[in-house]
């Protein structure tokens, strides 16, 4: 079979769920038996978003390989269970960059550089390579951002021109749009969807699905209309009403005969049938009332709860198999600075605190950390929340009042937390972390061990600074265990406070490898830890 592409366009308003809505069809589509591999084509000019701030972008997912990249790739790796590479999320950045380098050395000689076909084509062969390397029998490709979008204009353009060098009969274009709601009047309007389908068309693309998404109930009536102004057939227009519960997104996809209308239309041959058994019944568990833990998140983005997104999921995931609801109490950590916001802490039954960037804040995590401790509530550091944790023992355990990490505190008397040798001679700040899968091998006996139950694990990274084994002896003679190492001993993966219910924190990012129907244990471990003190 050839390989059959399903690109995804956004309209009128971007933050709709076009990655949520692709990841689900997605879904759907593997549960026919085919082998379906994603991408994200970024059209802003970073060459990833590892340098940009949360704030601007939301969590920066990271992948087995260290790619550093969009959030939408959580999405799909949750709703599919797959595990993607780098050829899965690109930006214009990165096409530009290589082709002003190829430039540069000379690969055009004499040749003017152009959108079309200099760009147009490196944008095509990143597509390519999708398939190319996955063996993927279906690629999804959502392009980021809006319709009209000066940026996406040349990936919109790229994909016209693939319909044609791949085969009609192989390509099919979902565009996702957005309903407005007139409170005044309660009605649903579709112009702004006709308008994203003439801005479409006026590149020549035309749209084969259009999935409305909408807060309120769509009626036939609307859907015809669609159909009618944009030139869609009537079963082609979707309405996708927001859900209650994220996960149910696939089952209502389903419902909604999605799959069934693209198998027929790329003429495409299911080896089985959906079996949705397992997805119901974790949608049914989500509905059903549980009892609440409360979970303090104490970050420094809180504000933007996207910058979180891996971290709320896998606390939801975590949730659920222990048969409980978490209930987020997000904490900006400088408020504890400032003598703020303690209740949601004192009246958590477990903290966490996730990875971060820079000094703001820090302090605030420290005193959480301490809080933690002294009062024994369950805690899970995440990267920078590891740290933090570590700086906090030195200082009040083992008394090193001085103690922090050299990322906050270049002249601290006890860097706790510091740069590895391999690390001080770099000074570009983009894709130089100690990033992506690294092994660790887990301490028999301890907490992390018992909630893993094996005894080696692969993780994702993303950090610059490790913990300074020049300490490691002082923190195990005071109670502190370094329950995973890397295979050669020198890189401290995960620490915990042996006198304690479960203060676990890790170097690495658990968050990305937990998935809705299996837990991450770090998580799993917290949330037992909390429900128990409940
Ligand atoms: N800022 C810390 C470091 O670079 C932690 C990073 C993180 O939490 N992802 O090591």
């Amino acid at each position: 079979m050839a390989t059959k592409y399903l690109f995804f366009t956004g309209g009128v308003v971007s933050s709709v769920g076009k990655g949520v809505t692709a990841a689900a069809i997605g879904l759907t589509l593997k549960e026919r038996g085919f082998k379906v591999a994603v991408q994200k084509l970024d059209p802003y000019i970073n060459v990833d978003p590892g340098t940009m701030s949360p704030y601007q972008h939301g969590e920066v997912y990271v992948l087995d390989d260290g790619a550093e990249t969009d959030l939408d790739l959580g999405h799909y790796e949750r709703f599919i269970d797959i595990r993607l590479s780098r050829v899965s999320n690109f930006t214009a950045g990165q096409v530009y960059a290589e082709i002003i380098q190829k430039e540069r050395k000379g690969d055009f000689l004499g040749g003017t550089i152009q959108v079309i076909p200099h760009i147009t084509n490196e944008i095509k062969r990143r597509v390519g390579l999708v398939a190319k390397t996955t063996g993927a029998e279906i690629v999804l490709v959502e392009v980021g951002g809006t319709v009209g979008d000066i940026e996406s204009q040349p990936f919109l353009e790229t994909l016209r021109q693939l319909r044609n060098e791949v085969g009609r009969e192989n390509v099919f274009f979902i565009h996702v749009t957005w309903l407005p709601h007139i409170g005044a009047t309660g009605e649903l309007k579709t112009k702004p969807t006709q308008h994203s389908v003439a801005a479409l068309r006026s590149i020549g693309i035309s749209p084969n699905m259009i999935i409305a998404r909408s807060d309120f109930p769509v009626d036939n009536s609307l859907t015809d209309k669609i159909a009618l102004f944009c030139d869609v057939e009537k079963e082609a227009v979707v309405p996708m009403v927001t859900a209650e519960v994220l996960y149910e997104i696939p089952l209502l996809i389903e419902k909604a005969g999605v799959p069934d209308f693209l198998v027929e239309k790329l003429n495409l041959k299911p080896t089985q049938k959906p079996d949705w058994k397992k997805w119901k019944k974790l949608v049914d568990s989500v509905k059903k009332p549980r009892p609440k833990v409360k979970v303090a998140l104490v970050g420094k983005y809180v504000e933007l709860q996207d910058a979180y997104m891996s971290v709320r999921e896998a606390l939801k995931h975590a949730a659920l198999a222990a048969g409980v609801e978490v209930e987020i109490g997000w904490v900006h950590a400088s408020d504890l600075e400032k003598d703020k916001s303690w209740d949601i802490v004192q009246s958590a039954d477990a903290i966490l605190v996730p990875g971060g960037f820079g000094s703001r804040g820090i302090e605030g995590k420290i005193l959480a950390a301490r809080y933690a401790r002294e009062k024994k509530i369950p805690y899970l550091g995440l990267c920078l929340g590891m740290q933090t944790m570590c700086i906090e023992f030195a200082r009040n355990v083992i008394g090193q009042e001085d103690a922090n990490s050299s990322e906050f505190d270049r002249s601290s008397e006890y860097p706790v937390i510091d740069l590895m040798h391999d690390q001080r001679a770099i000074s570009d700040m983009g894709g130089t972390m100690r990033l992506g899968l690294y092994p660790c091998e887990l301490k028999k006996g301890s907490k992390a061990a018992a909630a893993y139950g094996e005894s080696k694990v692969d993780e994702r990274h993303r950090h610059r600074f490790e913990f300074n084994n020049a300490y490691r002896e002082d923190f195990e003679k005071a109670g502190m265990v370094f329950s995973g190492l890397s295979p050669d001993g020198k890189l401290v993966e995960i620490a915990e406070i042996a006198e304690h219910p479960y203060m676990v924190a890790s170097q690495f990012h658990p968050e990305f490898l937990s998935r809705p129907n299996r837990p991450h244990p770090l998580f799993l471990g917290l949330v037992k830890a909390a429900k128990e003190r409940r």
